[in-house]
């Protein structure tokens, strides 16, 4: 059967990377003889260009009409004019609200190979394998009131957080459902000693314990959280936060791999439906760096994290668990063989260009 991919390489370094994963996803087809029909879309900085808007109204529909959603990354100094009507990143945040992707999941896995290149003690980092679990369509970055005003004490300006039991309930249970095929333990992170919303989240997120008892829950505040986080990074296996904490801690966790270039993302828009094989989450993946314009176009962005997204689109969209591991497999293969992007090069290994990497990557399929 045919699978429909939407490709949205997007600005900067974005179609590069993707170029990467396309001949990876083409080595995946070959070995394990799937059709991917590839479907490319415009968006972005290159789309305000060509046709005066971010997200085309034919590139929507592509994502709408597709097995999963690719995409690599918008945005550039051309288009960072603040005075004007639109910018390149409005493209990739309303695919995120029409699709209605409310769950962010940001895996972090520490590639042995690379425990030298992490900006924290090698000790720190075994075993380092933790989901960061977003919620991604609420909260501060979407209440109302939103706006800023002056009066005569000056000027003030207000956002608000604001969540609903059903956020809550279904961003929860998508973090218990990760944990039950992973470690069985969830890590539910909030401010409930300061904001109601936190409180109503803690209240919500210990009913949704109750239905998973093989799992262990633990409530941590934010603040001590981004502390723990880097003091023992190991102890972590599912993280659940609102918008906000969900953003800073992800980042944060982002350090220990010891660069962006290495992790990707999935925004899903329903339960992930991992290791069953009848139904498909049509969703969008994407690397959690930006378009990187001050390395575009030199061959030496790291496609990883893009490839790994591509990974994630297979296991999570697709239910092609084998296929992904396939990926992951290489990808650790090439890095134990001592190839790196400049990036990662710290300790010494072989720098490649990035269309290098890719081809080491899909010839170890
Ligand atoms: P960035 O993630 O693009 O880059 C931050 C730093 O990391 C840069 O030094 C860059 O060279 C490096 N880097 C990023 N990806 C890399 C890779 N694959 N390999 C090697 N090095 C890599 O973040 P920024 O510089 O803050 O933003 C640049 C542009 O990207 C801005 O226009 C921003 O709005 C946009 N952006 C887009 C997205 C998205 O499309 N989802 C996300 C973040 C930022």
């Amino acid at each position: 059967m045919k699978t429909k991919l939407a490709i949205l390489p997007g600005d900067g370094i974005g179609p590069e990377v993707m170029n990467e994963a396309i001949k990876v996803l083409d080595a995946v087809a070959d070995k394990f003889q799937h059709d991917f029909e590839l479907n490319f879309g415009n968006i972005g900085g290159s789309a305000i260009d060509a046709l005066g808007t971010p997200l085309p109204e034919d590139t929507l529909e592509l994502c709408k009409q597709s097995d999963a959603v690719l995409f690599g990354a918008v945005g550039g100094p051309k288009w960072d004019n603040p005075k004007a009507q639109t910018r390149p990143e409005d493209g990739i945040l309303e695919i995120r609200k029409k699709m209605k992707l409310f769950a962010n999941l940001r895996p972090v896995k520490i590639f042995p190979a690379l425990i030298n290149s992490s900006p924290l003690k090698p000790d720190l980092l075994k075993d380092v394998d933790l989901m960061v679990v977003r919620e991604l369509t609420g909260g501060l970055y979407f209440g109302k009131p939103k706006k800023r005003w002056s009066n005569t004490k000056g000027r003030k300006a207000v956002d608000t957080l604001k969540y609903s039991e059903k956020e809550i309930d279904r961003i929860v249970r998508v973090g218990f459902e990760l944990a039950k095929k992973r470690r069985k333990k969830l890590t539910s992170t909030d401010k409930a000693n300061v904001l109601a919303t936190s409180r109503l989240w803690r209240e919500i997120a210990n009913e949704v314990a109750a239905e998973y008892p093989e799992i262990e829950t633990e409530h941590i505040y934010a603040d001590n959280l981004s502390m723990q986080i880097i003091l023992n990074p190991a102890r972590f296996d599912v993280i659940v936060g609102e918008n906000t904490f969900g953003d800073i801690i992800s980042d944060e966790a982002a350090v220990l791999t010891g660069s962006l270039g290495m992790l990707p993302s999935a925004s899903l828009s329903s339960l992930p439906n991992i290791n069953s094989s009848n139904s498909r989450t049509a969703s969008l993946y994407e690397p959690i760096h930006g378009s990187a314009p001050d390395i575009a176009g030199q061959e030496i962005a790291n496609p990883i994290a893009m490839i790994l997204s591509a990974a994630m689109m297979l296991r999570y969209s697709l239910n092609l668990h084998d296929e992904a591991s396939a990926i992951e497999e290489s990808i650790s293969k090439a890095l134990n063989e001592g190839y790196r992007t400049k990036d990662i090069s710290k300790d010494g290994g072989q720098v490649v260009p990035t269309s290098r990497m890719g081809d080491i990557i899909a010839s170890l399929i």
